[in-house]
C-alpha cells in the first residue's frame, strides 16, 4: 500500500521505545497519528547491540508504566530481545499505527500553507505536525586518530556481536562507558588478551544497601537533573546488568586479566599512545562511585530507613599493575593486536530533516523537545529534559510533555476566532459623531 498523498495530523518518525511512548501519548489524547518506522519496531534493541547484551537497568525500573517485562524478575535484566519484544507488545496493547519498513527520506515546511511535506520510502505525506523520535544514538562515532591499517579489524561497539566475529589475536577496546567495558569483559572470558583504554567515566555502584543504582538516583534526583554538571560534559558512564547485575571495577577487570590503559591518543606507524591519565580517570571514577554510596547513607539517616549497612562497598581492590606503571605505547603488531573495537559513542543525524529548527552546529533548538520550529517535536535525546530522557523510563514522560503540547496546539488552531458584532462594527462611527465632553 503506498502512502502517496495521505494527510495525517501528527507524524512520528521513528518506532524504537520513543515513538512507541509519543504514540500511546498522542492516543491518549486523542491526536490522529501515524508512525513510521523504516525497519522493524525497536530494531535497536534486535540488531543494533551485542548478542549477550541486557538491559543496564533492572526489569522493575527500564520498562514503562502499566506493562511489565514477561518472564523476567523485576529486580533481574532484560536480554535485548526480551526488551525488542516487551516494546513490540506496548505497541500492541493499544493498537499503536505504526508502518513499519517505511524510511522517511526528507521533511520540508510548506510554504503559503501550515504543515510540512514528508517525503518517504513509499510515497509523499502531508502532515500537520513531525515528531522526531529516531533516536539518541544514529550514527556509530569513531575518532579521527583512527589507524588506516588492513592489518586491523576495527568496528564501532555496534558492529560488535559476539566474541568469534574477531580474528584470532589480542584486542584494543577504546571506549570504556557501559558498552566498552562489557565487551571488553566478555572478550576477555572468551579468552582473548584484552587491552582496555580507559578515559574520564562515572562509575556507580550496582547496588547499595539493597537498593539498585537505578533507585538510588531517583530518589536522590539525579535522574531529574536538568543539565550536565559543569565539567561532566565528556563522562560517560560504566554500569552493566551482566552477571545478574555486578558493579563495575576496572581494577577487579585488570586482576581478571584486561590490560587498562589511558585515554587513546594517536596512532603512528603501527604504534598507539596513550594519554598517562589512567590511574587520574580511575580516581575520578571512585570519587563518584563514593559520593554516590556517601549521598544514600546520608539520604537513609535524614529519613531514617531501616536498609542494611554494607560497609564492604568502600573496600576497594588492590592497584593493579598496569595503573601502578601504565603503558603509555603499544606496538600493535608487536603485542598481536589484530582488531580494534571502538566504543566511542555516537552522533545523531538529521539530514533528513530540512527545517529551521537546528543551530549552526548542527543541535536541535528546542525546549524540553518543543523544536525551535512550530509543529517539529524531538523526542529521546540525551538531555531533553532531563538526565532521563533517552533511557527507557525517562522518555516516556518526556512524550507525555511533548503530547500534551500537541493536543494545545491543535485546540488553538481549532478555535473558530469572533465574528464581528454589526453593533461593534457601527460604534466608531456613531463615537466621531458625538459632541466633544467639555469640563
Ligand atoms: C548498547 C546500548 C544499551 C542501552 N541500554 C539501555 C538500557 O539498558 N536502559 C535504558 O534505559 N537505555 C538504554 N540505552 C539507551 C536507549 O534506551 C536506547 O538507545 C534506545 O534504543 C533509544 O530509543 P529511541 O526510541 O529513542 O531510539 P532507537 O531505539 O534508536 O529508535 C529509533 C528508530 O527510528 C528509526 N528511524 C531512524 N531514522 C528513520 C527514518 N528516517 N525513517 C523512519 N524510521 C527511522 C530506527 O530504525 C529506529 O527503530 C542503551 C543504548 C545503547 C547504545
Amino acid at each position: 500500500m503506498t502512502v502517496d498523498k495521505t494527510f495525517i495530523d501528527t507524524l512520528v518518525v521513528g518506532a524504537g521505545q520513543a515513538g512507541v511512548a509519543m504514540s500511546e501519548h498522542l492516543s491518549k489524547l486523542g491526536v490522529p497519528h501515524l508512525v513510521l518506522e523504516r525497519s522493524r519496531i525497536a530494531e535497536a534493541w534486535r540488531t543494533g547491540r551485542w548478542d549477550s547484551l541486557v538491559a543496564n537497568g533492572p526489569a522493575w525500573h527500564d520498562r514503562f508504566p502499566g506493562l511489565d517485562i514477561e518472564n523476567v524478575d523485576p529486580n533481574g535484566f532484560a536480554s535485548k530481545d526480551q526488551m525488542a519484544a516487551y516494546f513490540e507488545a506496548y505497541a500492541r496493547k493499544f493498537n499503536a499505527p505504526i508502518r513499519t519498513g517505511v524510511e522517511v527520506k526528507r521533511v520540508t515546511r510548506n510554504v503559503g500553507r501550515p504543515g510540512f511535506t514528508v517525503e518517504t520510502s513509499d510515497g509523499v505525506i502531508e502532515a500537520n505536525r513531525v515528531v522526531a523520535a529516531t533516536g539518541p544514538f544514529q550514527r556509530p562515532v569513531i575518532p579521527a586518530i583512527a589507524p588506516k591499517s588492513e592489518a586491523l579489524l576495527q568496528i564501532h561497539s555496534a558492529g560488535y556481536h559476539n566474541p568469534a566475529q574477531l580474528p584470532d589475536g589480542a584486542v584494543l577496546v577504546v571506549g570504556a562507558g557501559s558498552s566498552g567495558v562489557q565487551i571488553a569483559d566478555e572478550l576477555r572470558a572468551a579468552g582473548k588478551q584484552v587491552y582496555l583504554s580507559v578515559g574520564a567515566h562515572d562509575r556507580p555502584p550496582r547496588a547499595y544497601r539493597g537498593r539498585d543504582f537505578c533507585w538510588w538516583l531517583g530518589v536522590l534526583g539525579e535522574w531529574d537533573a536538568e543539565v550536565v554538571k559543569p565539567g561532566k560534559e565528556h563522562v560517560t558512564i560504566a554500569v552493566s546488568g551482566a552477571h545478574g547485575g555486578r558493579t563495575v571495577d576496572f581494577r577487579r577487570l585488570a586482576q581478571e586479566g584486561i590490560t587498562l590503559v589511558g585515554l587513546t591518543r594517536a596512532f603512528e606507524n603501527g604504534v598507539v599512545s596513550f594519554a598517562p591519565d589512567l590511574a587520574e580517570n580511575l580516581a575520578r571514577g571512585d570519587e563518584n562511585y563514593l559520593g554516590l554510596l556517601d549521598a544514600a547513607d546520608a539520604y537513609i539517616a535524614r529519613n531514617g530507613l531501616d536498609l542494611p549497612e554494607e560497609p564492604e562497598a568502600r573496600r576497594t581492590w588492590p592497584q593493579p599493575d598496569c595503573v601502578a606503571h601504565p603503558l603509555l605505547e603499544l606496538d600493535l603488531a608487536k603485542a598481536g593486536v589484530t582488531s580494534i573495537i571502538w566504543a566511542t559513542g555516537y552522533a545523531v543525524d538529521f539530514s533528513w530533516l530540512q527545517v529551521d529548527a537546528f543551530a549552526a552546529n548542527g543541535k536541535p533548538r528546542h525546549q524540553r523537545g518543543v523544536g525551535a520550529e512550530p509543529g517539529i517535536y524531538f523526542i529521546g535525546l540525551p538531555w531533553l529534559s532531563r538526565r532521563g530522557s533517552a533511557f527507557i523510563w525517562g522518555v516516556w514522560h518526556d512524550a507525555r510533555h511533548i503530547a500534551d503540547h500537541i493536543a494545545i496546539q491543535r485546540k488553538y488552531q481549532a478555535y473558530q476566532g469572533i465574528s464581528p458584532r454589526p453593533a461593534d462594527a457601527a460604534q466608531p462611527a456613531q463615537a466621531a459623531a458625538q459632541p466633544a465632553v467639555s469640563a
